[in-house]
């Protein structure tokens, strides 16, 4: 039999359904790569064997009992019953870890489920861990984790992007066929395109937040990561939906059409008279020649399919960076307020309150959380409100406009780059903090607007993956899921889909060094 890691979830939720895979063996498969390749790759911050094969003996139990009522009861589970997941380290899970990458959490235990952890156990997922992060979300590199960077499996001397890093990498290195990431400014899309793998952020209040450890309220979104658009649409109709905990879920009805995309005839003859509109603000000064082309020769295809693709303006792109670093930075200064050494994690310090307060701050957050705090207040205190959070505030709404003109034309979807480049090497944006944020510039329009955004693999540069963007208005995640199976379908014979992450035998050689050895020791002869 293939190796059943290279399938896809629903692939793998066929077998199950067929009685020819268990999830027990499914999981330790899955399993077994995590804990082979995690010390090259250090994509988990817990690979949880033990708990993962309890749930797959309880799947397996489940899926057994539906075959022996009959077809409607299996028709019933929910295709990912059985299927090994990940999940970004800021969702809670009853009883385990939720460090969000930050010192200032270890040791603490979620006291209960986030709501799209209730919604992946009732439908059957297995969870296998938890995977490494930016601290706080904050970073576009994973290079800001308190727990040591996570390596990019085409490249182990490479980033995987942030601050969903390690949900990217483990999907790209086949530990999970689909994992759970957040994205406030990019950390879903843009880590996707580095690993080469989809993934997808939803409008905003189509996911519950319940549970999930604050960054930028929002502006935080909850959404999958996967190999293909079917697998990301299936784990995003297991997850999204109203939850009254989460006063800003939206109740908009969950499409059961992503459980039935178009097959690859009929989505890539959907493309056909499809209206585009290819922002012209996104093709940024100093964006890498191979990146750019890739992305081109993406929207020649779209085009060559039938779509009909035309140049259109985002006048306020240029705004979005700035924009987005104050209001980002001010939410994350009244959200990580609670970390004060009194409910959560460890206390440090010599019993006095304000002691307390500032030791367990000082040595527990690391320097990027303490920049977008300083940041953060500052925007907020008294005398500059008005001057820099209200003003962002106002510039927010002219963005939104921007994407509101274009919808109102009539465009069903934007097709842009993610990323102005490939993964970049350990070490290339940690001394210049605003060329680490210059990375989400494509991506952070999109989250001051609230609309659903997408990156697919359109390719790879110099041997390493390119994403593709689409974007769409508020609940458009089913076109956005069409326009990407339709591109699936007509480059399913590209050589660049058939190419494994290059790194992947490096990864399992028990002798190569960890991403922490890598990073302190940029370009001593350790690339791979
Ligand atoms: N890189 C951006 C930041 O650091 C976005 C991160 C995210 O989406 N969580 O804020």
């Amino acid at each position: 039999m293939t190796d059943a890691t290279r399938l896809t979830a629903l692939h793998q939720a066929a077998l199950l359904r067929a009685g020819h895979a268990s999830s027990r063996d499914l999981a330790a498969a899955h399993l077994d790569g995590a804990e082979r390749e995690n010390h090259a790759l250090n994509a988990w911050l817990v690979i949880d064997r033990q708990g993962a094969l309890e749930q797959a003996d309880a799947a397996d139990a489940r899926i057994a009992a539906a075959r022996a009522e009959g077809p409607a009861a299996l028709a019933r589970l929910h295709p990912l019953a059985g299927v090994p997941i990940a999940l970004k380290d800021l969702v809670s899970v009853r009883g385990g870890q939720a460090t969000a990458g930050s010192r200032i959490l270890e040791g603490y235990r979620a006291p209960y489920d986030a709501h799209i952890t209730e919604r992946l156990k009732d439908a059957g997922a297995v969870i296998l861990g938890k995977t490494n992060m930016d601290e706080f979300a904050m970073g576009s590199s994973t290079e800001h984790s308190a727990y040591g960077p996570t390596a990019n499996p085409w490249a182990l001397d490479r980033v995987p992007g942030g601050s969903s890093g390690g949900s990217a990498a483990s999907v790209a290195a086949y530990h999970a066929p689909i994992s759970i990431g957040t994205d406030t400014g990019g950390s879903i899309r843009q880590p996707a395109a580095l690993c080469g793998i989809v993934g997808l952020k939803p409008t905003y209040g189509r996911v519950s937040r319940y549970g999930i450890i604050a960054f930028a309220s929002s502006l935080d979104q909850v959404g999958p990561f996967a190999r293909d658009t079917r697998d990301a649409a299936a784990l995003l109709h297991a997850v999204a939906g109203r939850d009254e905990r989460d006063s800003t879920s939206a109740p908009i009805p969950v499409p059961d059409r992503w459980l039935s995309l178009p097959g690859p005839a009929e989505a890539a003859a959907s493309l056909k008279g499809r209206r585009l509109g290819l922002p012209r603000e996104y093709f940024v000064d100093g964006m890498e020649p191979g990146v750019e082309a890739r992305v081109r020769e993406a929207v020649r295809a779209l085009e060559d399919a039938g779509a009909i693709v035309e140049e259109v303006s985002l006048p306020h792109t240029e705004y979005g960076l700035a924009t987005y670093y104050i209001v980002a930075p001010a939410e994350a200064s009244a959200n990580l307020a609670r970390y004060d050494g009194v409910r959560f994690g460890p206390r440090l310090g010599d019993g006095d309150v304000l002691a307390n307060y500032l030791a367990t701050r000082g040595q527990g957050f690391g320097p990027e959380v303490k920049r977008r705090i300083m940041l953060g207040t500052y925007a907020l205190s008294a005398g500059y409100y008005d001057a820099f959070y209200l003003k962002a505030q106002k510039v927010r709404t002219l963005i939104k406009a921007d994407f509101d003109a274009l919808w109102a034309q009539g465009f069903d979807a934007l097709v842009a780059p993610t990323t102005s480049g490939v993964a970049f090497r350990f070490g290339a944006k940690m001394a210049d903090p605003v060329a680490m944020y210059l990375s989400d510039a494509c991506t952070l329009p999109v989250n001051m607007a609230g609309l659903p955004g997408m990156s697919i693999p359109c390719g790879l540069s110099e041997g390493l993956p390119v994403g593709l963007q689409l974007i769409g208005a508020p609940w458009a995640e089913t076109g956005l899921f069409e326009l990407a199976c339709g591109y699936e379908a007509i480059t399913a014979d590209a050589p660049w889909r058939a190419q494994e992450p290059s790194a992947l035998a490096l990864a399992a050689d028990p002798a190569t060094p960890t991403p922490r050895q890598r990073a302190a020791a940029p370009g001593a002869g350790l690339a791979g």
